[in-house]
């Protein structure tokens, strides 16, 4: 089993999610007292929020990049970033390493395809809404049609992640507005709806709504097992 080394603290709360479901899909996978060989570098989420509402990426591609060298250094042989929207630096990362890297919007292509989806909602932060390196991936790499809310949905979206997901609160009020969101873009010929956002995961279930869930959080945990124990 190879050791893995994830990126994580963006938030906490989604971190607790992947270190839970990767060693639930090895114990599923190999049995008896099985478990992950895994270690974490969790950062300071005050520090990420900071730099990313100030804008600065490059400050934010050093402490990345730090972080995957220090565990890289620790042994770890695949890097896992446990959070969407910091994948916006993940060429920067790879380029700094010498492990693999499982990019998140990779696994979650793939996936998509498997479920012979052609177009997609994307929920998540403003940055993965509206930046390009998400949507290029799935584009570009999978042929996968991408839409995303209308900008004040967007903005329900981002605040809810922010002032309320990555606290450890989850509210009914906002999953009701998640919901109705969710129902516009299936509308607009939504097949699926990407939780582009780690902490998504935690409010809505795929039993809210109609459309397939894709829940990044699960498919980029189980890339990884699948990934260590090749
Ligand atoms: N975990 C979130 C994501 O998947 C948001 C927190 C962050 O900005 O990293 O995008």
């Amino acid at each position: 089993m190879k050791k893995i080394g994830l990126i994580g603290g963006m938030s906490w709360e989604s971190s607790m999610v992947y270190y839970e479901l990767i060693n639930l899909k090895v114990r599923e996978l190999l049995g008896g007292f099985h478990s992950a060989s895994c270690i974490m570098e969790s950062l300071d989420f005050a520090e990420i929020e900071k730099l990313q509402h100030e804008d600065d990426w490059e400050g934010l591609g050093k402490m990345m990049v730090q972080a995957a060298q220090n565990l890289e250094k620790s042994g770890a042989e695949v890097i896992v970033l446990c959070t969407n929207t910091m994948h916006l630096l993940s060429d920067k990362i790879r380029q700094n390493i010498s492990v693999p890297f499982l990019h998140i919007a990779e696994s979650t292509g793939k996936n998509i395809l498997e479920q012979k989806i052609k177009k997609v909602a994307l929920l998540g932060t403003k940055f993965t809404m509206e930046k390009d390196f998400y949507k290029n991936i799935l584009l570009h790499k999978f042929g996968i049609e991408v839409i995303i809310p209308v900008k004040d949905d967007r903005e329900i979206v981002h605040d809810i992640i922010y002032k309320e997901l990555v606290q450890g609160e989850l509210n009914d009020n906002s999953r009701s507005k998640m919901v109705e969101i969710i129902k516009k873009l299936e509308l607009a010929g939504a097949e699926g709806v990407i939780l582009g956002c780690t902490e998504i995961p935690l409010l809505i279930k795929q039993k809210d709504v109609n459309i397939h869930v894709f829940d990044t959080t699960k498919i980029h945990a189980k890339d990884a097992v699948a990934f260590a124990l090749n």
